[in-house]
């Protein structure tokens, strides 16, 4: 792989490799992009086959960030870090004290976070090298499981959509289709439920989905007939790539908002959802809620001011709605398109900041 053409073509500002022998630490650091404050991601741990699969998946995710922290109106770049391994077998205290300690190494630059294979409890052996890392243990001023204040976003979120498809944003009388009754689901079921929505529910799991038709009166459907639902709202709050061709040919709804993180297969499905005229809440606008709870915890956590910036994920689908009108494409990119916007604004204004500072200083401290 040439590395070099890689970052060049996606503008990444940094790749680490970072390696310790004594513990078997092998792990990659992507930093994408910094223009709006310390880059962001979490670590994931995996049995990558390849150094190469490795490397592409930081990429990959790294950048997936800086358009999701950007979108989200946090003051955070974008970043990710892999290590190399298996978590079901190559976790101990040392490995990830050994990747603590390169992520201290950046002073900053960079924020690890949990992801796929890595736990809170890892969290809490990173933290003892470093303090750039969020996601730790439930104490004093750290945040704890971001289910529930991800669910309250996905909640906001689907009343922007409600309003952008139906001209009203009050979910009374909805009748809404919920794909997985997971933690982030059973807790926005909540919500809908108590604004008086009707909810379909669906789980691979028979307990969860009794327990939404116990607490919320809900009509339980099984897995694959949750998308011939005849219903308002479609809300996906599994598993990805549940947005496809197939799929998109038996849904009812005029809107899809949920939590899953890549909900489309492709992006000719977006495509074809905005063709239909589906209103479709970007993924990673609308699930930003963990995030922005996850990133409180770096000032201290305070749940006031986590739910507040939580609550306007329903202003940043109205923005990208707005974009989408405005330039005439699908909500998917006008999602992107937004951040860029974001991050590019703020760039210019630095780098015009830099350029009238440099010419205010006499000639000599100038050379
Ligand atoms: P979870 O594991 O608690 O829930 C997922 C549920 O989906 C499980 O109950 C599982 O049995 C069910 N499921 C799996 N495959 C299914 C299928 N084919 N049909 C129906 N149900 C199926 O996870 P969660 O924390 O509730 O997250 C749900 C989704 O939201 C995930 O895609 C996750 O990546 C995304 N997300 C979560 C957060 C968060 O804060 N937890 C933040 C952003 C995005």
């Amino acid at each position: 792989m040439k590395i070099f053409n890689a970052m060049d073509q996606d503008d990444y500002e940094q790749i680490v490799f970072c390696h310790d022998k004594s513990s078997d630490l092998k792990a990659i650091i992507v930093i994408h992009d910094t223009t709006l404050g310390p880059a962001l991601g979490g670590a994931r741990m995996r049995d990558y086959a390849t150094e190469e699969e490795a490397l592409q998946d930081a990429l990959r995710l790294a950048k997936g960030m800086t358009y999701k922290n950007a979108a989200a109106g946090l003051n955070l770049g974008g970043g990710k870090a892999v290590i190399m391994g298996d978590p079901t077998k190559d976790k101990k205290e040392e490995l990830f004290r050994a990747f603590g300690r390169y992520v201290e190494s950046l002073n900053g630059r960079y924020v690890t976070a949990e992801d796929m294979g890595t736990k809170e409890e890892d969290m809490n052996i990173i933290h003892m090298e470093t303090n750039y890392v969020t996601g730790i243990s439930k104490e004093d001023g750290t945040s704890g499981d971001p289910a529930p204040v991800t669910a309250y976003g996905i909640y906001h979120g689907v009343k922007a959509a409600a309003k952008e498809a139906y001209g009203d944003s009050d979910l009374k009388g909805k009748v809404i289709a919920v794909q997985g009754m997971g933690n982030v689901a059973y807790s926005l079921c909540e919500y809908l439920h108590e604004e008086g929505a009707t909810l379909f529910v669906t789980d691979v799991h028979e307990e969860r989905v009794q327990m939404a038709v116990e607490a919320f009166d809900a009509v339980a459907v099984e897995p694959e007939a949750i998308y011939d639902v005849d219903c308002d709202i479609f809300s996906p709050c599994a598993v990805g790539a549940i947005i496809n061709e197939e799929t998109i040919s038996r849904l009812k709804a005029k809107v899809i908002a949920g939590s899953a993180n890549n909900q489309l297969k492709s992006d000719s499905d977006g495509d074809l959802l905005d063709k239909k005229g589906i209103v479709y809440a970007p993924d990673y606008v609308i699930n930003s809620g963990g995030v922005i709870h996850v990133t409180n915890e770096l000032s201290g956590y305070k749940e006031e001011r986590a739910l507040k910036k939580v609550k306007a994920i329903y202003d940043s689908l109205e923005k990208v709605f707005e974009i989408a009108r405005r330039d005439q494409i699908p909500t998917y990119q006008a999602a992107d398109r937004m951040a860029e916007e974001r991050i590019a604004a703020v760039r210019n204004a630095r780098n015009q900041f830099l350029f009238r500072n440099h010419y205010a200083l006499p000639q000599r401290l100038r050379d």
